[in-house]
C-alpha cells in the first residue's frame, strides 16, 4: 500500500494517522478536511470552551508542525464529495480527485436540526468551534436561553449557561433527560440534579410552533407552555456524514457498516469514531457511538486494519460528561438494559448499574471515579448480575 486517504480531519484521524506511522506505514497519507481549521478537540465545546470563549489554538489536537514530521498532506477546507471505489478515487467538491489504495473514512458525525427551528438567527447548533465562539457571544447574564433536548450536549450547555448567569429553560419530549441513553430510572436524577441548580425543565412535551420578532424569540411547547427566549439552542442529537458516500457501493445503515476489525463493505476502506457502526463481539451487538475515547482507540485499529492485520475492536465503551459539579462518568451499555439499579451515593453523586441476561452490562457513576475502573473490569468479565453490587 503506498497511499492513503484519510477523510474527516478531527480526533479518529489523527489517531489514524499515529496508528499508520507507529506500524510502519512509509508511503503518503492525505488528510481531507471540511473545516478549515486544524483538527481540534470537541468536548470542550460544549463546557470550558463555552464558558470561557474557545481558545483555537488550545483546542488543537496537534501543533501545526506535528503534520509534516508526520509526512502528512493537508487538504482542509474542501469537502468530499463522492467516492469511487471502482477507481479508488475520493472525489473533492472543487472536482480534485486524490487516489488512494488504503481509505480511512471519519467523517464523523453532523448535529441535527430541528425542522420548526430552520433559519432562524437566534436558534444555535453546537458541532464546532465557530458554533461554540457564535453561541458564547449570546451568553450574556440575565438572558433566557432555551434549550431543545435533554441529551448530554443540552444539559452541558444548560448547566454552563448557568454558570454564566442565564436564565435556562429545557425542553424534552421524554418524560425525563437521558432517557435514550440511560433509561428512565437514571435520568431521573439528572432532571432533580438540573432542577436543584435554578434550570426550569420542561419534560414530556415538545416544540410545538416558534415566532421570532425584534424583541426575541417565542416558543410554544405542545402543552401550551409559552417560552420567550433570547437565545435557543438546539441539542436534538447527531447523525452520521455519509452523505458523500451515496452511490459508492460503502455499505451505510445509520453510520458506515464494518466487521469487528473496522472494514468497510469494499475493500481497502475502513471507518472510524462517530461515523462508523462496528460488531462488537463483546456485546455481540452493531454499535455505533458518539463517544471521544472511541474515536481515537478506533482511529488506531482502522489503521492497523488497514495495514493488514485482523483483530476484532471489542472494547467496554467509556464517555464521560461535566455538568455543573457532576463528573459523569459511563462504561459499557445502559441501552436494552432488562435490570437497573440507581444508588444515591451523596448530594451530588450516584450510581446506577445495567444488566442484561443476567449479566452486568454498563454502569454510571457520577462522582465516584474510584469505582470506575473496578466496573469496567467487571463489564469486560460478564460479571453475573447478582455479584453486580458487591463489585466496588
Ligand atoms: C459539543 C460536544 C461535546 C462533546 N463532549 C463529549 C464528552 O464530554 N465526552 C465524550 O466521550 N464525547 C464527547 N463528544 C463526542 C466526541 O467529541 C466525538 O465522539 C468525537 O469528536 C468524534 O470524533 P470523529 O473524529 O469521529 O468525528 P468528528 O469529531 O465529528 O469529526 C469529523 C470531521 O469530519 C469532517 N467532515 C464531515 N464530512 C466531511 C466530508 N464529506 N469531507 C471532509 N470532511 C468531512 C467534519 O467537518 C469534522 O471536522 C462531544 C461532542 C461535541 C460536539
Amino acid at each position: 500500500m503506498r497511499q492513503v486517504v484519510i477523510v474527516g480531519a478531527s480526533l479518529a484521524a489523527v489517531h489514524a494517522i499515529e496508528g499508520l506511522r507507529g506500524n510502519g506505514f512509509q508511503g503518503d497519507i492525505t488528510l481531507v478536511g471540511a473545516e478549515t481549521e486544524l483538527p481540534y478537540d470537541r468536548p470542550p465545546l460544549s463546557k470550558e470552551a463555552l464558558l470561557a470563549g474557545p481558545d483555537r489554538e488550545k483546542l488543537r489536537l496537534k501543533e501545526p508542525d506535528w503534520y509534516a514530521a508526520h509526512g502528512v498532506r493537508l487538504c482542509l477546507g474542501t469537502a468530499a464529495a463522492g467516492l469511487d471505489t471502482t477507481a479508488r478515487e475520493v472525489v473533492l467538491e472543487d472536482d480534485r480527485r486524490l487516489t488512494y489504495d488504503g481509505l480511512v473514512i471519519a467523517t464523523g458525525s453532523a448535529a441535527r436540526s430541528l425542522g420548526s427551528l430552520a433559519g432562524l438567527g437566534r436558534v444555535h447548533a453546537l458541532r464546532s468551534i465557530s458554533d461554540t465562539a457564535r453561541l458564547r457571544e449570546e451568553l450574556v447574564p440575565g438572558r433566557h436561553l432555551v434549550v431543545i433536548g435533554a441529551g448530554f450536549i443540552g444539559l452541558e450547555v444548560a448547566a454552563t449557561a448557568r454558570r454564566l448567569g442565564l436564565d435556562v429553560s429545557v425542553v424534552e419530549l421524554a418524560p425525563v433527560p437521558l432517557t435514550r441513553v440511560l433509561g428512565d430510572e437514571a435520568g431521573g436524577w439528572f432532571r432533580d440534579y438540573h432542577a436543584e441548580n435554578g434550570v426550569e425543565l420542561y419534560c414530556g412535551t415538545a416544540l410545538d410552533h416558534v415566532e421570532e420578532s425584534d424583541g426575541g424569540t417565542k416558543l410554544t411547547l405542545r402543552d401550551g407552555t409559552v417560552l420567550a427566549a433570547d437565545v435557543v439552542v438546539a441539542g436534538v442529537g447527531a447523525a452520521p456524514a455519509t452523505g458523500w458516500l451515496e452511490g459508492s457501493g460503502v455499505r451505510v445503515s445509520d453510520g458506515v457498516v464494518c466487521d469487528s476489525s473496522l472494514r468497510t463493505s469494499v475493500p481497502g476502506v475502513v471507518a472510524a469514531g462517530d461515523v462508523a457502526r462496528w460488531h462488537n463481539p463483546l456485546f455481540g451487538e452493531q454499535l455505533r457511538v458518539e463517544q471521544w475515547l472511541n474515536a481515537v482507540e478506533q482511529g488506531s485499529h482502522a489503521a492497523r486494519s488497514l495495514l493488514g492485520e485482523t483483530g476484532a475492536f471489542a472494547p467496554v465503551p467509556y464517555f464521560w460528561s461535566d455538568q455543573f459539579e457532576a463528573k459523569v462518568r459511563f462504561v459499557g451499555r445502559a441501552d436494552g438494559a432488562d435490570r437497573v439499579e440507581v444508588r444515591q451515593t451523596g448530594d451530588a453523586s450516584m450510581t446506577a448499574l445495567f444488566g442484561r441476561d443476567g449479566v452486568l452490562r454498563g454502569a454510571l457513576c457520577v462522582n465516584a471515579p474510584r469505582s470506575l475502573a473496578r466496573y469496567r473490569q467487571a463489564v469486560l468479565n460478564q460479571v453475573p448480575w447478582v455479584d453486580a453490587a458487591g463489585v466496588a
